[in-house]
């Protein structure tokens, strides 16, 4: 496996439940490193830009929306298969699906708010880290 980055967001809805910490330790636990990191109220025209692949989905207003409607934690994370890695500790989109254990599973309401963000590929990972950290805030962990 390689050494890969990914872009893990803590959504709105997490951030306001106060679990930031229980779910950075789910990243810890499971070998991620945090290797930046940053709380940020995204601007409209930041949400839009980060989903611009599902602008023409019909949930991506709601998405926007609930995307600025608070503060968001943005995280790199480093480890050996990150981005799949990750993506397993995140579950399914729709919490309802989302496995026992998983963070959407735990912390999320519904397919709208649904705690957290990830990367889904290591391309897609190298856009979506870009789009909030310029290189030199990135950490070799
Ligand atoms: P994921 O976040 O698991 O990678 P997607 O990339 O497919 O999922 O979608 C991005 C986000 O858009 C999801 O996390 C979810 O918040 C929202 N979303 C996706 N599908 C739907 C849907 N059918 N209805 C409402 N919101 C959705
Ligand atoms: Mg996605």
């Amino acid at each position: 496996m390689a050494l890969e980055r990914t872009l893990s967001i803590i959504k709105p809805d997490a951030v306001a439940k106060n679990v930031i910490g229980e779910i950075y330790s789910r990243f810890e636990k499971a070998g991620l490193k945090v290797a930046a990191a940053k709380m940020k109220q995204l601007s409209r025209a930041e949400a839009e830009g980060f989903y611009a692949v599902h602008r023409e989905r019909p949930f991506f207003k709601a998405l926007v929306d609930f995307m600025i409607s608070g503060p968001v934690m943005i995280q790199v994370l480093e480890g050996e298969g990150a981005v799949l890695k990750h993506r397993d500790l995140m579950g399914a989109t729709n919490p309802k699906e989302a496995a026992a254990g998983t963070i959407r599973a735990d912390f999320a309401d519904s397919i709208d708010a649904n705690a957290v963000h990830g990367s889904d590929a290591a391309e897609t990972a190298a856009v979506e880290i870009a789009y909030f950290f310029p290189s030199t805030d990135v950490y070799v962990r």
